[in-house]
């Protein structure tokens, strides 16, 4: 799986980052969403399907 995120919608809510913050930080600036691995192993699918649901601006998607 391949995480996008888009930081001109990111309202810098920080859901991402408290769901799974293996995967997603906040920048320092302006609290955007930083994305620290891009594509995490399988097993963290679930996960990561979640911080995408839970983010409330649509700024993350997943592809292949
Ligand atoms: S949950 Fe969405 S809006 Fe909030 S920091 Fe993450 S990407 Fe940005």
């Amino acid at each position: 799986m391949k995480i996008k995120a888009d930081t001109g919608r990111c309202v810098g809510a920080g859901m991402c980052a408290l769901t799974l913050p293996q995967v997603f930080d906040q920048s320092e600036d302006d609290g955007t969403v930083v994305v620290l691995d891009a594509e995490p192993p399988a097993a963290l699918g679930p996960a990561v399907n979640r911080a995408v649901q839970l983010c409330p601006s649509g700024a993350l998607s997943v592809g292949r």
